[in-house]
């Protein structure tokens, strides 16, 4: 309040005491004795006078102008004045009368206080992912109103794919700030408390929380677990101890939770996409088990797709590949009866999977010969998977013994690939999927891989699978060592500041993420 009664004219500008001097020493006492300053209120003395002075002041002649009045002043330079003002000032001068308070509720002041924080927080903007042992996650820093905000985005609940990505604010950072923007934490229940942002380098940073006890709940873990696990899983305590995910559930609790919102991010860029992509490069949602929903990040390789987890577990920890689609390897699936036999399923994805390990063997004898058999480097963007260059499996027919492999020869004919056609689908009995409620038909199936390791990333091991394409927005990965089913809904949610600078920035990145939990 004390720079804004000077401001005001009410208490005197330092070219006002010069000439006060002048009138009489009691007056002039009474200005210096008053407790003086910060080199912030010095500044703005100093700027004040000199704008006062401006019409012919002090230096300029001997006729000082009659009054030093900041409301002489013309709006602009007000505005000048007010912008180079503490943010947290602002509020205070806007009650002093109504025409600082008119100038005060100008955008200029605000959006050019914007600009300078945001200056200095542009780095920030954008998608990050946590290092948080293997659990990764996914964080969206936004300009929102006068705030920076980290949001962090969550899956929906297990297993229900195709709802919308949930949210919840990690922190923010005032933009009426100018010399030391303010920081808060917005970890826990408590509402907003102190914390600090740490830009380390571009494409990292750290949050730290200065008041963790806003963390805590008046019922202690116990309950703190019991919000988690609601908020989380969408579950009660009684919930999941019918369930084997319970150590699951509680692991992750004890893990993240001991960060108390200390946290390093490294930045990760959506996927650029390609026209002839086999569908839009994203984020998405998939079903993992008892490890319930996760969020994994596809993106087209020339012959290959790839799937990122954004988020991880135990098993299978964060920035690893979890799924890898041979786009040059079609798998033309049987009718539906035939499709419920499981084995029938197996015999032809290990099919795909001997041809895909002989053209392999050529490749590397070719290599060596020096002739190279696929001319095209992987690289290549791909010609579109929708002409493969290899016979599909089910046309060979490789005289099947049994009727049901038979009738899954049959088929192949009649369901051309170019069609865009759904056609039928149903998961082999025995297939266990988190979601009963996936999609009866499909528009393509490939050969692919599926990465599977013991608890903690151990033996990991890619293992022979299908990918099945339903339609733009949603794909499924049939895991046949672990006769399971995942299903991927795309996360609809739009995200700025996420494209990668290049291609090879992309590359670069994935490599990064996944290096770390390796
Ligand atoms: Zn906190």
């Amino acid at each position: 309040m004390a720079v804004c009664a000077r401001l005001c004219g009410v208490g005197p500008s330092r070219g006002c005491r010069r000439r006060q001097q002048r009138r009489g020493p009691a007056e002039t006492a009474a200005a210096d004795s008053e407790p003086d300053t910060d080199p912030e209120e010095e500044r703005i003395e100093a700027g004040a006078a000199a704008l006062a002075g401006a019409g012919g002041g002090r230096g300029a002649g001997p006729s000082p102008p009659p009054r030093c009045s900041l409301l002489e002043l013309p709006p602009e330079l007000l505005v000048e004045i007010f912008a180079s003002l503490p943010g947290t000032d602002l509020p205070s001068l806007a009650q002093v009368c109504t025409k600082f308070r008119r100038i005060l509720h100008t955008d200029t002041i605000w959006r050019r206080r914007c600009r300078e924080v945001l200056h200095r927080y542009r780095h920030i903007l954008g998608l990050w992912q946590p290092d948080i042992g293997p659990y990764g996650g996914l964080l969206n820093v936004v300009v929102d109103g006068l705030f920076i905000i980290g949001w962090m985005y969550l899956p929906p609940h297990d297993p229900h794919v195709d709802d919308p990505m949930r949210f919840k604010p990690l922190f923010r950072v005032h933009l009426m700030e100018r010399k030391s923007a303010t920081v808060e934490c917005m970890y826990g229940h408590r509402g907003p408390h102190n914390g600090h942002i740490q830009i380390v380098k571009k494409d990292e940073f750290s949050t730290k929380c200065n008041q963790t006890d806003h963390h805590r709940m008046s019922g202690g873990r116990q309950e703190e677990f019991r919000t988690w696990l609601r908020e989380e899983w969408g579950r009660t305590l009684e919930d999941i101890f019918h369930e084997h995910m319970q150590e699951l559930i509680l692991m992750k609790f004890i893990y993240t939770s001991q960060y108390d919102n200390c946290l390093t991010y490294r930045r990760i860029y959506l996927p650029p996409s390609h026209p002839d992509d086999l569908i839009r490069p994203g984020l998405f949602k998939g079903t993992y088990g008892s490890h319930g929903l996760e969020i994994v990040m596809l993106s087209f390789h020339g012959k290959r797709a790839r799937g990122t987890k954004i988020t991880g577990d135990p098993n299978i920890p964060a920035g690893q590949q979890t799924v890898e689609i041979d786009l040059m390897h079609r798998i033309q699936l049987p009718d539906v009866e035939s499709l419920r036999s499981f084995n029938e399923l197996s015999r032809i994805v290990l099919e795909v999977r001997e041809q895909v390990r002989q053209e392999q063997q050529q490749q590397e004898d070719g290599a060596e010969d020096g002739e190279g058999r696929a001319p095209q480097s992987p690289r290549e963007p791909q010609r579109g998977p929708a002409q493969p260059s290899v016979e599909l499996p089910a046309e060979k027919g490789g005289g099947p013994a049994d009727g049901e492999a038979a009738a899954a020869a049959a088929p192949a004919p009649e369901q051309p690939a170019q069609s865009g056609q759904g056609q039928p689908f149903v998961l082999p009995v025995g297939v266990s999927s988190r979601n009963e409620d996936y999609p009866r038909t499909c528009r393509m199936c490939f050969y692919g891989t599926g990465l599977i390791a013991g608890h903690g990333f151990t033996s990991p091991e890619r293992t022979p699978g299908v990918f099945i394409l339903f339609d733009e927005d949603r794909f499924g990965f049939i895991w046949l060592e672990l006769k399971s089913f995942s299903l991927y809904s795309r996360v609809r949610a739009t995200f700025r500041n996420a494209e990668a600078p290049s291609p090879q920035a992309f590359e670069e990145m994935l490599k990064n993420i996944q290096s770390l939990t390796s």
